[in-house]
């Protein structure tokens, strides 16, 4: 629920105070049942894509969905079938009638749309099962996928309802004589009442908007319940015809698409954004909720909702770039850092962020395209990237084998932890590295890493063919020969395949490591259950070196890399080594704080080069 200070819950509040007090309209009793309802009723409901719900008023009443029914239905149907079958029994065209037109469209047969009854009880004959029972478990277990609860039949509606329904009855023999429906009519409609009178509250309505906002995805369960394409064919004809006689008006006035039922109740869909819910039984002229129009035009127009206001920014697609002059976090000797400096220009990262669609792809693509210059690596960032659709990922591939013409190189990474981002990952690995060269990594503090690799080598600089010697280690320099001789004999060598752990977080802290060869992460858990790999060593570095200050417990997990060997010293042998040469400890404590130093140096550095 809403937490106690919100700013959303208390404008809800006086929309509710203020709109109460319209007495408008009057109550569907055409169906005698709902003639029943009170018509001082009235709740607010709005839930997010993410699932916070908010609301005001009567939102745990019950009351029956009636017409709101039809988008889901729709979009069964849709799923189940198809598009091109179900355009075969229904349009897509506004009828410019009343909901319960007995009109069917000349040419086709067809109903005219899905929102309006005719339309609507064709649908509802492509509910799958071979017994009237199957099918209409199929259809309750459907719409409770949307509410994320299991819903249930308010029967002494359904049964007021089957027993006057003499108009829809009209609408369904009429469909059985020009062929457009085929089974038994009373069975349909059987089925037809019966989803019309599942009952709802503000609540499970609002869920069931945010899920048509989520692209299909129920916000409190995250089961994925409607194929995004499904989404936009129902979204799209809700805003045409899902207002009744007042769809125009509302597109003009509201600006999204919203379903409304003779019970009082509107739903409406922020796509991306928010489901809004509304009960409040008085009706207008046309049959639309009197306060549930009132409030979905407050909303729309204090939140600035409508769907044309165009807020839609390409420019946010690049969150920031920076180049090789921001380091990765592998620990480097003094004369590596100092070298690799005079090669920071030949890296850059973009890091990309948000939706990408054709607007921000076409933005973020044609940055990189300019930065892709001869000798350049290129880290594309995708670790904020929510989300990227069809016309996106085709536009990244093509862009991505444009450039494998140049003389660059592409690294895609942060693609691995988010599932919407599964499509992309695919064609990236499947269409472009094994074409182009360019590839593909989990994090992009390894492809730096790389680069720096790469630019070492190339001068020779990594020797990785040998241990390095202990008097070319920066945490012992300065000791003379005869104290690195004693160092020696205290050191203990160990060898390590490739990922396994050498350091456990939480363990005491009694010796601390070098590496001669080879490299280390150092792994922490987020949350207490992601791993998340905060920086490296290389050859020739320290780590576990904290035992040497306060030899307390150890902070994070260290897994090799690579099969490594490391030196190993254990600080009760170092300090009693001490004892008769004092020097070992204080040189290697003195060049340890200008190590430790130099890294806080250098991250102050990248906090500056990243702001
Ligand atoms: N069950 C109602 C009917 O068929 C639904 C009408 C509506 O909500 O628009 O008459």
């Amino acid at each position: 629920m809403a937490s106690a200070v919100s700013p959303i819950s208390d404008y809800l509040a006086t929309l509710y105070k203020t709109l109460h007090n319209n007495t408008q309209g009057e109550i569907a009793t055409y169906i005698p049942e709902l003639g029943l309802a009170d018509p001082s009723s009235f709740g607010i409901c709005i839930a997010t894509v993410d699932g916070q719900v908010y609301t005001a008023g009567d939102v745990d009443i019950r009351f029956t969905i009636q017409s709101m029914s039809k988008p889901f239905i729709y979009g069964y149907a849709l799923q189940q079938h198809g598009q091109e079958k179900v355009q075969k029994k229904v349009g897509v065209e506004p009828t410019g009638e009343s909901f319960n037109s007995i009109v069917l469209d000349e040419l086709t047969n067809r109903p005219f749309n899905p929102m309006v009854n005719a339309g609507a009880i064709a649908v509802t004959e492509l509910v799958e099962g071979d017994t009237p029972e199957r099918r209409l478990t199929e259809m309750v277990d459907w719409f409770s996928r949307f509410a994320g609860r299991e819903l249930d039949i308010d029967e002494s509606v359904f049964r007021s309802e089957q027993a006057t329904g003499h108009r829809n009855r009209a609408i369904a023999y009429m469909m059985l004589n020009t062929g457009m429906l085929e089974r038994d009519p009373e069975d349909v409609l059987d089925l037809y009442f019966r989803q019309c009178s599942l009952s709802v509250d503000c609540k499970d309505m609002a869920v069931m908007a945010a899920t048509l906002a989520a692209q299909g995805v129920n916000p409190l369960t995250r089961e994925r319940v409607l194929a995004v394409d499904n989404v936009r064919d129902v979204l799209t004809v809700m805003s045409t015809c899902g207002m009744y006689d007042y769809a125009g008006q509302w597109a003009y006035d509201v600006g999204f698409p919203a379903k409304s039922g003779v019970s009082g109740g509107v739903i409406a869909v922020i796509p991306g954004q928010l489901g809004v819910a509304v009960y409040s039984p008085p009706l207008d002229r046309v049959g639309n909720s009197v306060r549930g129009v009132e409030a979905c035009k407050k909303l729309s127009h204090d939140f600035s909702l409508h769907l044309f206001d165009g807020r839609t920014d390409v420019h946010s697609v690049i969150r920031r770039e920076y180049t090789g002059a921001v380091p990765s976090k592998r620990v480097r000797s003094a004369a590596e850092r100092e070298f690799l400096a005079k090669f920071g220009e030949r890296l850059n990262v973009i890091e990309v962020q948000g939706a990408l669609f054709f607007g921000s792809a076409e933005n973020f693509l044609r940055r990189l395209t300019e930065i892709a210059q001869d000798g350049k690596t290129i880290v594309v960032d995708m670790k904020r990237v929510a989300y990227a659709d069809r016309t996106a990922i085709e536009l990244i591939c093509q862009t991505a084998r444009a450039l494998s013409g140049r003389n660059c190189e592409l690294i895609f990474t942060e693609l691995s932890e988010n599932p919407e981002l599964e499509r992309l990952r695919r064609a990236l690995d499947e269409r472009v590295c094994p074409e182009t060269g360019f590839s593909r990594l989990d994090d992009t503090d390894i492809a730096i890493e790389q680069f720096e690799d790469a630019i070492l080598e190339e001068a020779e600089m990594r020797r990785n063919d040998r241990i390095i010697p202990l008097d070319e280690i920066d945490i012992f320099n300065g000791l003379s020969s005869d104290d690195l001789r004693t160092l020696s004999a205290a050191v203990t060598t160990f060898q390590f395949d490739a990922g396994q752990k050498i350091i456990n977080e939480g363990d005491d802290a009694r010796i601390f490591f070098v590496v001669g060869r080879g490299s280390v992460s150092i792994w922490v858990n987020v949350d207490g259950r992601r791993p998340r790999r905060i920086g490296s060593v290389g050859q020739g570095g320290p780590f576990g070196e904290m035992a040497l200050l306060d030899g307390g417990k150890r902070s994070a997990d260290v897994i090799a890399d690579v099969p490594v060997i490391c030196y190993g010293f254990s600080v009760d042998g170092i300090r009693e080594i001490s004892v008769d040469s004092p020097t070992i400890m204080t040189t290697i404590l003195g060049n340890l704080v200008r190590i430790m130093s130099d890294r806080l140096r250098l991250a102050n550095d990248e906090i500056r080069a990243l702001q």
